[in-house]
């Protein structure tokens, strides 16, 4: 049984109540109710002062569209933060998030999600507040709600505990740069459909093998850039 450990997730959101559905099933509640995970999410209005909650405002330069002002949001980062925390903001702008990333943040005790709307950050909130940018894929979505909780939901299954003895982490897609093997359960036959011989043999090393090879050829097929 590994050790387990308990970190801490907090978001910073336009939209706390995106959050309710997703992050409260599942494996991720699982983990929050095994004390696993401590996630908290917070309203970025909360940090204004007018009577409006006035978080955006025009580019200087012109163009289309409103961006986060920098005052509540540095208000905010700063009185969230603490000791250890890692301030990530959700970007199109930012790395590209992969299992790798999602295993480096398991590793931290304290994690801040900082997610945009509108155009997205004051630039100044990057340059002066962010330890990291991550994007989860090359398209807009309309705010950062979505992927804080692609972040979240990927990194909580990779903390010591959360996944029960029936699911590992270990052996699925990505783990050793490769896509999953194949995978078939009962019935052995299913509409003229037959499981590959060698997985009903009992032959251990032999079915070893074959997922190896298996799972060398789908990721040769289908994702050649991960082999590089
Ligand atoms: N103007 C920005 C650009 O072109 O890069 C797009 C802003 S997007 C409409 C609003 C917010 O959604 C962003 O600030 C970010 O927090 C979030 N967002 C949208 N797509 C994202 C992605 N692929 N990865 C991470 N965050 C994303």
């Amino acid at each position: 049984m590994p050790a387990t450990r308990w970190m801490k997730i907090d978001v910073l959101t336009l939209f706390p109540e995106m959050f309710a559905g997703p992050l409260d099933e599942s494996i991720v509640k699982r983990a929050r109710d095994a004390g696993l995970l401590d996630l908290k999410i917070h309203n970025l209005r909360d940090w204004t002062h007018d009577r409006h909650k006035t978080v955006d405002d025009r580019p200087f330069g012109g163009g289309p569209g409103m961006l986060l002002k920098p005052e509540p949001l540095f208000e905010a980062i700063e009185s969230l933060k603490r000791e250890k925390t890692r301030v990530i903001l959700l970007s199109p702008a930012g790395r590209k998030f992969n299992q790798a990333i999602a295993r480096e943040l398991a590793q931290q005790e304290d994690l801040l999600l900082v997610t945009g709307h509108y155009e997205g950050f004051d630039e100044r909130v990057r340059e002066g507040l962010a330890d990291d940018e991550l994007s989860i894929g090359d398209y807009v979505l309309t705010n950062g709600a979505l992927p804080a909780m692609v972040v979240i939901d990927a990194v909580t299954r990779l903390l010591p505990g959360a996944l029960g003895d029936d699911e590992s982490s270990h052996d699925e897609s990505f783990s050793h740069g490769l896509l999953e093997y194949p995978q078939y359960t009962r019935p052995a036959e299913f509409r003229g459909r037959k499981v590959p011989d060698v997985l009903v043999s009992g032959n251990h090393a032999e079915i070893e093998k074959w997922r190896r090879e298996q799972a060398k050829l789908r990721t040769k097929e289908r994702r050649p850039d991960l082999m590089k």
